[in-house]
């Protein structure tokens, strides 16, 4: 599904340059659940940014579904990104002055779906996620694990063939970040291939596989055994 070789990026600021990612090499099958771990500054949002096509590496090679991607104009990055990829971030990046309903339909505006197919669409997807009851409200009605939960709800909409997470429970309490990853988990087990970029080691532990990331290097890439965050949520709570 994802295939890059030897992947190289740099930020130039002025006469300073920072190789931020520094020959990475890695793949991911269909229907894989990998977390990219790493600290804070380490390149693992550099590195999912190239995945999800908002950037470009410097050298190396990304295939995606069979695809080259390579020099795209923003107008084909823009189609390949709404045809391949779901995205999910730390701070929800939903749009404020839209209901949660309206925020899940975006993607399928762009895919250029009529209104109504778009309503049913979105709402199935709320449904999936557990906010059907919240369809008409607007984000700052919401706590930050429903708000994950429409944009959880908004990246699935299109039905894209990868989840791209950078840092999904980031913004979220231990409780809801379970909570969230119980929902991740079970995107997974219905076969979508999903990416979780994190620096927390039990989120981590909820995929099936940890690539560690430290200095733009791969250290570390490793199937472990997958934590169930069902329990570990009931076990978190057990202690408090
Ligand atoms: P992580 O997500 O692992 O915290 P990032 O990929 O965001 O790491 O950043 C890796 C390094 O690149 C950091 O030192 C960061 O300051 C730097 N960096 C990230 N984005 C930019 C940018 N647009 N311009 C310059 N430096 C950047
Ligand atoms: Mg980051």
């Amino acid at each position: 599904m994802i295939e890059i070789k030897d992947l190289h990026k740099s930020y130039h600021m002025g006469s300073n340059s920072l190789h931020v990612l520094k020959g990475i090499n890695f793949s991911v099958s269909e229907g894989e659940m990998v977390s990219i771990m790493g600290s804070s500054g380490s390149g693992k949002s550099t590195l999912l940014n190239i995945l999800g096509i908002l950037d470009e590496a410097d050298e190396g090679t990304y295939h995606l579904d069979g695809t080259e991607i390579k020099n795209l104009n923003e107008r084909v990055a823009a189609k390949y990104r709404n045809k391949f990829l779901g995205f999910i971030f730390q701070s929800f990046n939903l749009i404020n002055y839209k209901s949660a309903l309206d925020n899940v339909a975006m993607p399928l505006y762009y895919q250029g779906e009529k209104r109504n197919v778009r309503t049913e669409k979105a709402m199935h997807y709320l449904e999936k996620v557990g906010l059907a009851n919240w369809a008409g409200h607007l984000p700052n009605e919401l706590s930050g694990g429903q708000k994950q939960r429409v944009a959880i709800a908004r990246a699935l909409a299109s039905d894209p063939k990868v989840l791209l997470a950078d840092e999904p429970t980031g913004a979220l309490d231990t409780k809801t970040s379970y909570e969230v990853m119980e929902l991740i988990q079970g995107i997974n087990d219905e076969g979508k291939t999903i990416l979780v970029v994190t620096h927390e080691d039990d989120i981590a532990h909820m995929t099936k596989r940890i690539v560690n990331l430290q200095d733009g290097i791969i250290l570390d890439d490793s199937v472990v055994k997958q934590v169930r965050a069902k329990e570990a949520k009931e076990k978190a709570l057990a202690h408090v």
